[in-house]
């Protein structure tokens, strides 16, 4: 990542024709909100003096007390390059901030700069590396999202079987163009399902990518008529999109997960690290799969992860730990989803990770065979747990995490649960077409 200074900002708005500065954040459950602002303000931006109010926004504050400061990370500067390209518009990534000047509570990319405070403090660095895969839609007369897709293609296809090729392609320039180090795209398994990979980073930098890159998919698909979605499952029957997450810890420059002496030349901290985040899969789970329809892609037959195991070979299992050694030695966890809110989400791997590592826990066996052949019966004779089957259960399962809880925040944590229980209130007093379709005749 570049780094920028007060007077870098300046200097570039004025030789780029940059004449609007989008000031971007996030609520709490990972909607990317922005207030835009002309260049005549970029001195109060960059002065921290940017106000907004927060009242209306999920999960921030209150009525009363609703008055909160927009401090630009001035790092994350970056022109926007879907936007004119004369009077440029950029944008400026910003942590949220109380008028007496302490972090607000209820910021999300504050959550992860706390957890990641812990980490630094143990002389840890967290680097992640997201998978993001997603599905790109038609849309109708009226510009409206469908579920069709006239992409027959299925795993690396190629045009002209696949459709997505150009948009990909598009995404991944542009993306180039904002800094990011593109490292793969294809086309994914499902029709009309597609991934592209970009470089590890530092774990906060990876989270505001996260949001950027859904900002992209999601703006270049619709110039190309098309509705990119990060929804998780969102055709029956075929694979749903997950958000692989690969993690490592480096101290002083070098990746402690690397042991060339342990076993499968991994250390000790590894092995700590897979236990902790078993131990609290799921608590996190309201978190890295907080949809209700999360849980519909965790279900067995579709690549997907449902039984809490570690392998270092087997793609059924929730985490992988893939082939790579030396300063790439990770550790793949297979459950997150691309709707996440990706602060919270990795916050909450790492708080995990960390737990793991603070109170030495060790991992049960490695899981070699495939946990999707073994009956309940062979399962539970392996100890082998489930993820939570549905959003509520999650929801439960968080409530009974402390570590999760704690790394949320009071303030998250509280508004997160009461929002996520409305949803799935929502959702549990609907009657579904599947059910008209079940019972209306028969019974
Ligand atoms: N789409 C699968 C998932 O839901 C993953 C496929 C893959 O291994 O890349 O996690
Ligand atoms: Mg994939």
């Amino acid at each position: 990542m570049k780094q920028y200074s007060a007077e870098d900002i300046l200097r570039i708005v004025n030789e780029e024709d940059v004449e609007f500065i989008r000031l971007q954040f996030t609520d709490i459950f990972g909607q990317l909100k922005n207030v835009a602002v002309t260049r005549s303000q970029i001195e109060k931006v960059l002065n921290n003096e940017s106000m907004i109010d927060g009242s209306s926004i999920e999960g921030f504050t209150r009525i009363h007390e609703s008055d909160q400061y927009l401090r630009p990370d001035l790092d994350t500067f970056a022109i926007l390059p879907w936007q004119p390209a004369t009077r440029k518009t950029a944008r400026l990534i910003c942590d949220v901030y109380n008028p007496d000047g302490t972090p607000f509570v209820g910021d999300p990319r504050g959550a992860l700069k706390r957890v990641l405070a812990r980490a630094e403090a143990m002389g840890y660095q967290f680097n992640v590396g997201p998978e993001m895969e997603f599905f790109l839609f038609e849309t109708d007369e009226k510009g409206l999202p469908t579920s069709r897709t006239a992409d027959a293609a299925g795993y690396f296809d190629m045009a002209p079987i696949d459709h997505g090729g150009n948009v990909r392609r598009e995404i991944c320039l542009m993306l180039e163009e904002m800094g990011f180090e593109i490292e793969a795209s294809h086309h994914e398994v499902a029709e009309g399902q597609h991934e592209i990979d970009f470089r590890y980073a530092d774990a906060l930098t990876a989270a505001d990518n996260i949001t950027t890159f859904r900002m992209a998919v999601k703006t270049i698909a619709q110039s190309h008529g098309l509705h990119a979605t990060f929804m998780p499952k969102p055709v029956y029957g075929i694979n749903g999109s997950g958000m692989h997450t690969n993690m490592s810890l480096f101290k002083d420059g070098k990746n402690i997960f690397f042991d060339p002496n342990g076993p499968k030349q991994l250390s000790k901290e590894a092995y700590s690290f897979i236990a902790g985040i078993l131990a609290h899969v799921r608590g996190m789970a309201a978190i890295t799969n907080p949809l209700v329809n999360s849980y519909k892609r965790l279900v067995p037959g579709y690549e997907a992860p449902c039984y809490l195991a570690w392998s270092a070979s087997n793609r059924s299992a929730l985490i992988r730990i893939p082939a790579a050694r030396g300063s790439a030695t990770r550790v793949e966890l297979r459950c997150p989803d691309p709707a996440c809110n990706p602060y919270l989400a990795i916050a909450a791997c790492l708080a995990a990770g960390l737990d793991g590592i603070e109170k030495n826990l060790t991992p049960p066996a490695e899981i070699t065979e495939n946990i999707f052949a073994m009956s309940e019966e062979e399962r539970k004779a392996h100890g082998i747990d489930s993820l939570p089957g549905n959003l509520l259960e999650a929801v439960e399962c968080l409530e009974r995490d402390p570590v999760i809880v704690h790394t949320l925040g009071e303030h998250i944590y509280h508004h997160y649960v009461a929002g996520k229980k409305r949803e799935w209130e929502e959702y549990r007093t609907r009657v579904t077409d599947w059910e008209l379709k079940k019972y209306m005749v028969v019974y």
